[in-house]
């Protein structure tokens, strides 16, 4: 069965502990308010931690996809543009 699992949509960082992924399900609505504030348009459920660098968002992903997913944006499937 697929386990869903809460990754950033860029550089891949898990979120792995319970209790970090009830924080950021608990933070999703003022990160969702925090990003519509500025004009962005929130993928996902929290910014990265390594936001600054990434640009990435942690998103709700199924295990199964995950080597899926890493093999397409290695082929050099290119990433959104920056807003
Ligand atoms: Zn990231």
């Amino acid at each position: 069965m697929a386990k869903k699992i809460l990754r950033c949509d860029r550089c891949g960082f898990e979120l792995t502990e319970p209790e970090d992924i009830q924080m950021a399900y608990d933070g999703r609505e003022a990160w969702h308010a925090a990003a519509r504030a500025r004009g962005i348009k929130p993928r996902g459920i929290l910014p990265c931690k390594h936001y600054i660098r990434c640009g990435g968002e942690i998103v709700e992903v199924t295990r199964w996809s995950d080597r899926a997913r890493r093999l397409l944006r290695r082929r050099g499937k290119p990433l959104a543009p920056e807003p």
